[in-house]
């Protein structure tokens, strides 16, 4: 309980490596990334458990566990431009930020993108640029992109989102029904798209033109 932060935060690492993530890229993001600046004063002593926390508005950062899950998924390499579709605490984007040449992240909350563009700032994040905007149908002005991920669960997979992948760029997102989803993930080849399935998940929804 009275374990300091970097203790917490190397034992949340530790504890992931248990559970099965192996890529040592997203361990040590996982490793860089101070979750208690992306969750609500209250919670900050359960920043590294693994649970998704409530950040005002309705909306969640999601466990850390699936920020692994999802990061691993997404084979970011250190020259990808990566779309993020749910801001939320901008907690998701700063791993990839770590991760990335460059990410954007959208937000339909603008309280929320606020919150997750001061916090994201203050801490020297400079590759990672937060917009107010409906992410269903991707960023047209903005694409391709090597990555895109959906932070929240979607009913199916958007058209206009795997449109906007590069070749061979993934796309992950929790597909299903409200209450349950499964990450699903896209690979595009060419004018083909690999999809598989990558287990359960429970986002909040997405909401907008191809959301709920
Ligand atoms: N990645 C976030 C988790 C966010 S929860 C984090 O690490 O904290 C999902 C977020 O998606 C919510 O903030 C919600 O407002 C946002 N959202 C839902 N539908 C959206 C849409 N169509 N476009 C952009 N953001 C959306």
């Amino acid at each position: 309980m009275s374990a300091t932060v970097p203790a917490r935060r190397r034992a949340l690492v530790e504890y992931l490596r248990e559970i099965g993530v192996i890529d040592e890229r997203v361990l040590s993001a996982m490793a860089a990334v101070p979750r208690e600046a992306f969750v609500p004063q209250t919670f900050r002593h359960q920043a590294y458990d693994d649970y998704p926390l409530e950040i005002g508005e309705g909306q969640t950062i999601s466990q850390p566990s699936v920020v692994a899950r999802i990061t691993e998924l997404a084979e970011v390499g250190a020259r990808d431009r990566v779309l993020e579709i749910g801001a939320g605490s901008g907690y998701q984007a700063a791993v990839l930020a770590q991760l990335a040449r460059f990410v954007f992240t959208v937000e339909r909350l603008p309280r929320l993108a606020e919150g997750a563009r001061t916090r994201l700032a203050e801490l020297g994040y400079r590759n990672v640029s937060v917009q107010v905007m409906d992410g269903t149908l991707g960023w047209r002005a903005q694409a391709p992109f090597d990555v895109i991920i959906v932070s929240a669960a979607a009913p199916a997979i958007p058209r206009a989102l795997v449109e906007q992948l590069t070749e061979g760029g993934r796309l992950i997102i929790p597909i299903g029904e409200l209450r349950r989803q499964e990450l699903v993930r896209v690979v595009r080849r060419g004018e083909s798209y690999e999809e598989s399935r990558h287990g359960s998940a429970t986002f909040v929804p997405l909401v907008g033109r191809e959301g709920f």
